[in-house]
């Protein structure tokens, strides 16, 4: 059993995907090749946003897109402990400062509550309010935005998030890495926020074979910013730069092989929810020893990871040993908050901060999850987590 199979899906379109990185061996444009503009068009549509700007990673999409708003040292950024290092890191290398905040328990994402209280903490200097970073409190220093993650493949509280932006005057970054193909209220991820970012990393609901990102924006003027930094802060001329960028294109293979894989996406999207429903209906009984994701009214995720948590006073290490013993793979997403991390170490937060997210480090772990996972699979999996052995 794999946790992520990628092959099954290869099997189901490999002549094609062959045909298409054909096509691009006999153009030979590598850089910026047709399959670019035309896949950045389809997703556009897909999320429902005016722009789709393609870049070399989820990572340099998060980067891409802080530095379209002018990020850098005088800047703080807020976000979620509980989420993949990139998220934080971008903000990081850029200089600024990520202020944290506990995510709600039900949801695993960043809590709308929480987030007014930390640019209040921020605003009257005061850590007592909520805590916040050493640096976020000696002046000067102003939280300019908001980057949202949509864990696991659930969007977060957009309504409140964005209310809360439009209040204090904040940008918002939707981090959809995880989320391609989630809705909230009818809305597609990449749109729910001003700039919506997303990964193709291989084991991304819509995966590439190799790194690739994309930002979306219906923001015409962000979208030029998006566009020039991508490719080393060019101007109208390709060699007049009228601003310091990176090199952050997607290659034109990658672009192919998405091409492809898009045509069966909104399926896989379909197949995934079919899986998360199984495991669901297998999981929520008394017996189980584990606590299922809660999906709330008015949302879809894309389901990029099944995640449960060991339910109170059960042994996460003994679940996992169990599942070990019988060949079923499991990850642990995540060990260690953001904020227990050696690297953010100078931001000065403590333990206690954010219980939520430590206590559910010590809970969490993922079973396999992708479009093409058998039932009967499903039910092995449910009744060695429940200590019969098979
Ligand atoms: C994967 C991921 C990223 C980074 O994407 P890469 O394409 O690997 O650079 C950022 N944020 C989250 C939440 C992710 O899961």
């Amino acid at each position: 059993m794999q946790f992520i199979d990628l092959s099954s899906q290869q099997k189901r379109i490999r002549d094609k995907l062959e045909s298409r990185i054909r096509t691009v061996l006999d153009h030979g444009q590598y850089i910026m090749g047709p399959e670019i503009g035309k896949l950045e068009s389809a997703l556009a549509a897909y999320t429902g946003t005016k722009c789709a700007v393609s870049c070399a990673s989820g990572t340099d999409a998060l980067l891409l897109a802080l530095m379209s708003y002018g990020i850098g040292p005088r800047d703080a950024i807020i976000t979620t402990p509980f989420t993949f290092f990139a998220t934080a890191e971008a903000i990081a290398l850029l200089g600024a400062v990520p202020v944290f905040v506990d995510i709600d328990p039900v949801t695993f994402n960043i809590d709308p509550v929480l987030i007014e209280m930390a640019i209040e903490a921020v605003a009257a200097g005061n850590p007592r309010v909520y805590p916040v970073p050493a640096r976020a409190l000696e002046g000067g220093l102003s939280v300019r935005g908001i980057i949202s993650v949509d864990l696991f493949g659930l969007p977060a509280d957009y309504n409140a998030i964005d209310t809360i932006a439009r209040e204090n005057g904040l940008f918002l970054i939707e981090d959809a890495a995880q989320s391609f193909g989630g809705e909230c209220f009818g809305r597609k991820t990449g749109s729910l926020g001003d700039v919506g970012c997303t990964s193709f990393f291989p084991a991304k609901p819509l995966g590439c074979y190799g790194d690739g990102g994309m930002c979306f924006t219906s923001d015409n003027s962000i979208a030029d910013k998006l566009r020039s930094f991508r490719v080393h802060g060019q101007g109208s001329d390709k060699y007049e730069n009228v601003r310091i960028g990176i090199n952050g294109r997607m290659d034109t293979i990658q672009a192919a092989v998405l091409l492809e894989k898009f045509e069966i996406f909104p399926e896989e999207i379909l197949m995934r929810q079919e899986v998360a429903g199984r495991y669901t209906s297998l999981l929520r009984s008394d017996d189980s020893p584990v606590v299922c994701p809660g999906i709330p009214d008015g949302y879809l995720s894309a389901w990029a990871q099944y995640s449960v948590l060991a339910k109170e006073g059960v042994e996460r290490p003994e679940l996992l040993r169990r599942l070990k013993d019988a060949g079923i793979p499991t990850a642990v997403y995540y060990p260690k908050p953001l904020h227990f991390q050696e690297a953010f170490a100078d931001l000065g937060y403590m333990e206690g901060d954010f219980p939520v997210s430590e206590q559910y480090a010590k809970r969490i772990f993922s079973l396999p999850m992708h479009p093409y996972l058998q039932a009967g699979d499903q039910e092995r999996i449910a009744s060695v987590l429940k200590g019969n052995s098979q």
